[in-house]
């Protein structure tokens, strides 16, 4: 693994350990995050992995055109998108590390705190308006601002919802769901929510941020995300809304709306979506999402490209990426399938799952996985789950995604 500048050692894990031993054996975490990012870089069997966290989900051109020329010049001329909208360099070399960094650091693809980059988990409505918008970025820069929110793991997620419920159904820890009056209600694990003034979101979904570390600290075992909190512990959001000075409204039967992912093809007049088949993308691929005026990455494993000129010129460039590989309709029988990175870029794979994925009968979305953990697999729908196994072959069954508590 390159030397990667210098981050800090795991805080947050530390800190919410509990040394009474029977908390020790209810514990659902004995190790520290290891998640990567772009800084503490991830040694995988095909060289050494980044992962890039996009806490507003847009790229500007010049983004794009930097990691274009990054994966090419340090590591294998490809993208991976990830199921929470961030992308992944891969192949890269031994002792890129500094140079990765300070490319990243150029494009603006790193928050002025560098040691926040991991803790800025965050899906945000693809097809959002400036004002949702705009909280996910004042969340990102009040994430970054504080010492305390380096206790978060790297898979604690926020989603900042536009009120069509299509990213609050990816299991987030923390949901700030837009509703038409300009409020919005914050969540942390559910089913209880509050009601706060659309000025105030981005601060409440802190302070639900901070009730789950209280309430991880209070458990003593290691949680990382609000679902792997004990049953029936409490995470006071109404507590750290009130000593924010947030005013809230409890919403004891908040309803979130299933809304489903979005599917490639013109929404609107103006803005097409399209999808990156396997989720991974070559660079003349990511190129060719330009001109535009921002690149949207959606947690879909697409991309979003919106204010094209007219109708004609969003069908024209839909044309241009469909002849570049992208998925470009909803019928395509590709556009439900995804998979694990799989052999040979990871070690634990059984199978090159990339190589044997395919679609499926019956409609629903398909992951591959390469072995049981099922890195990357859907959130808030029902899949056909597809495992290799130790003997060779793939074991198949129907899930349907349990609640997120
Ligand atoms: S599911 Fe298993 S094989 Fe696939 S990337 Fe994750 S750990 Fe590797």
């Amino acid at each position: 693994m390159p030397p990667s500048p210098p981050m800090p050692q795991d805080r947050g894990e530390a800190h919410i350990r509990d040394s009474a031993r029977d908390r020790d054996r209810d514990r659902v975490r004995d190790r520290g995050d290891a998640c990567p990012g772009a800084l503490r870089l991830h040694r995988a069997d095909d060289g050494a992995l980044a992962r890039l966290r996009i806490p507003t989900g847009v790229l500007t051109p010049r983004q794009v055109r930097a990691l274009a020329d990054v994966a090419d010049r340090l590591g294998d001329g490809h993208l991976s998108l990830t199921s929470r909208g961030n992308l992944e360099l891969r192949g890269l070399g031994e002792g890129c590390g500094l140079g990765l960094a300070e490319l990243l650091r150029d494009a603006g693809l790193l928050p002025e705190s560098e040691r926040h980059e991991r803790v800025r988990n965050m899906v945000v409505s693809p097809l959002a308006g400036p004002e949702v918008r705009a909280w996910a970025a004042r969340l990102d820069a009040l994430l970054c601002a504080e010492e305390w929110t380096l206790e978060l793991s790297g898979r604690f997620l926020f989603a900042v919802d536009d009120g069509r419920g299509d990213v609050a159904a990816l299991a987030p820890d923390v949901t700030l769901l837009a509703e038409p009056a300009g409020t919005a209600l914050v969540q942390a694990g559910g089913p209880g929510a509050y009601r706060v003034a659309g000025a105030d979101a981005p601060r409440a979904a802190l302070a639900a941020a901070e009730a789950f570390l209280a309430a991880a600290r209070e458990a003593g075992t290691g949680a990382w995300r609000v679902r792997e909190l004990p049953a029936g512990q409490d995470v006071d959001v109404a507590g750290h809304l009130r000593r924010a000075s947030i005013a809230a409204e409890p919403v004891r039967d908040a309803v979130v709306p299933a809304g489903a992912p979005l599917a490639p093809g013109l929404v609107g007049e103006d803005t097409v979506s399209v999808l990156a088949r396997l989720g991974r993308v070559t660079t003349a691929q990511f190129r060719a999402l330009l001109p535009a005026e921002e690149v949207r990455v959606t947690p879909w494993r697409g991309f979003v490209l919106p204010g094209l000129p007219d109708r004609a010129a969003a069908e024209e460039r839909l044309r241009a990426l469909d002849g570049a590989g992208f998925l470009t309709r909803a019928d395509s029988p590709w556009a439900g399938v995804t998979a694990c990175t799989g052999r040979p870029g990871c070690a634990k794979a059984l199978a090159d799952v990339r190589a044997d994925a395919r679609p499926v009968d019956g409609g629903l979305p398909v992951h591959w996985s390469g072995c049981a953990r099922r890195c990357g697999h859907p959130q808030g729908v029902a899949w056909v789950d597809v495992v290799a196994t130790a003997e060779g072959a793939y074991q198949t069954t129907v899930t349907v995604q349990g609640p997120t508590r």
